[in-house]
């Protein structure tokens, strides 16, 4: 093996991406304008919609207006990461403009890592559109936003994009805090602190916050009793994070000052709480038991925990659905619209185990995460088999949004 054939390698890697992009782009153009492809190719893909949008819009800029660029990645000149960081900087620009920076940079593609192409394509938009700074400035302030994300060993990142003199301030004022609260005896790093007062601030009732006037907001907390009690030490799990160890999970059942809600898994019990269909609106314990049944929104791939989340009649109320456990799942507000689009049929089991048939009659198979397995993630197993789409499926589900909202306003964790 040479450094050739390594080389050789990656080409076929670039050269393939360009046949992916092609395929998306094409794609995307021979579907009808309003059928949601993205959702359709999360599933058929396994990838987050997040990124299969992200997807179809470098492949609609590289095969439309940046032709040079396109050129690199089917030669094996960049590979797709590097060509998308030319097409999410001329994002903000015109046709003819993003014609103009994918013209002038062509030839400096060659032996740069993205991070280089990056900066190569920034500073050749500001060339190009010397007006626009201010525009797009502008238009990134209508960007910020907070964000939540997952990570290992039982931490998360919670992050803000703001205006860079907000930024500042709030970085400054937050500094100033943590060093007031440094002392001799408090074993704290600097970054220890700051990141104490910002939470501090963020989830404790204050007098002068924002955040006292809000509704405390209940995050659950999956733990069966005996680990509660300190007689096992099984994970535990924080809906829309996953597994964290018993010692975690019981430093924070047992906080006082915890706005975390406890749920306690009885392993034994896993009996289904029917009740009759005269009421529309799912009682508490109906609602809360399919919220803890299924985690998180059922749709393959979304992780939003079902707290947040819509409760659909899977069977359709005005259809004779009814509220119960045996037809209600957890589903998020942009899931539950894609269930009720044209093509796509739901089918929930008795035993919780969700059927989802794609408009191109992929079918997918769901188990709630709870049920047999409590430690599990929800296990979702493709079934290739191509399936004759129903007609009829439409008219069951075409019935009107007719299902309780999660009454917990939207905050996206990912
Ligand atoms: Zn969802």
């Amino acid at each position: 093996m040479t450094i050739d054939d390594v080389v050789r390698a990656k080409r076929a890697i670039s050269h393939a991406q360009a046949t992916y992009v092609h395929a998306l782009a094409k794609f995307a153009a021979e579907r009808p304008k309003t059928a949601d492809i993205s959702a359709e190719l999360a599933v058929v893909l396994a990838e987050s919609e997040h990124t299969v949008r992200k997807e179809l819009d470098w492949a609609e800029q590289l095969t439309t207006r940046l032709p040079a660029t396109m050129n690199a990645l089917t030669e094996g000149v960049v590979d797709l990461r590097k060509a998308a960081k030319v097409a999410n900087q001329t994002a903000v620009l015109r046709n003819e403009l993003a014609a103009a920076v994918d013209r002038e940079i062509a030839d400096k593609l060659p032996h740069r890592d993205a991070e280089g192409i990056r900066r190569v394509a920034y500073r050749s938009v500001q060339r190009v559109d010397p007006d626009g700074a201010e525009t797009r400035a502008e238009q990134r302030r209508s960007d910020r936003k907070v964000t939540l994300k997952h990570q290992e060993d039982a931490m998360a990142l919670l992050s803000a994009y703001l205006p860079a003199e907000q930024a500042s301030a709030a970085y400054a004022r937050i500094d100033r805090a943590a060093q007031r609260l440094r002392t001799e005896d408090d074993p704290r790093t600097l970054d220890q602190l700051r990141a104490d007062v910002v939470a501090d601030w963020l989830v404790n009732d204050s007098a002068d916050t924002a955040a006292a006037a809000s509704p405390k907001a209940d995050i659950y907390l999956h733990i069966d009793f005996e680990t509660l009690a300190k007689l096992a030490d099984r994970p535990a799990r924080l809906s829309g994070h996953g597994p964290i160890p018993a010692a975690i999970a019981r430093q924070i059942a047992h906080n006082p000052k915890s706005t975390w809600r406890r749920v306690i898994m009885d392993r034994a019990n896993g009996t289904p709480i029917t009740v009759s269909r005269s009421r529309y609106r799912p009682p508490t314990a109906v609602a809360d038991y399919v919220r803890v049944r299924d985690y998180e929104c059922r749709f393959p791939g979304c992780h939003r925990p079902t707290e947040f989340s819509d409760l659909d009649h899977v069977q359709p109320y005005s259809c004779g659905g009814k509220t119960c456990t045996a037809n209600m799942i957890g589903l998020c507000r942009r899931h539950h619209l894609v269930k009720h689009t044209e093509g796509w049929t739901f089918t929930l089991n008795p035993d919780g185990t969700l059927l989802i048939s794609t408009p191109s009659g992929t079918t997918y198979t769901g188990k709630p995460p709870h049920g047999d397995d409590i430690g599990n993630q929800q296990k979702l197993r493709a079934n290739k088999r191509r399936r004759k789409r129903k007609k009829s499926a439409r008219n069951r589900h075409g019935g009107g949004d007719d299902d309780q909202t999660g009454g917990v306003p939207a905050t996206d964790p990912r």
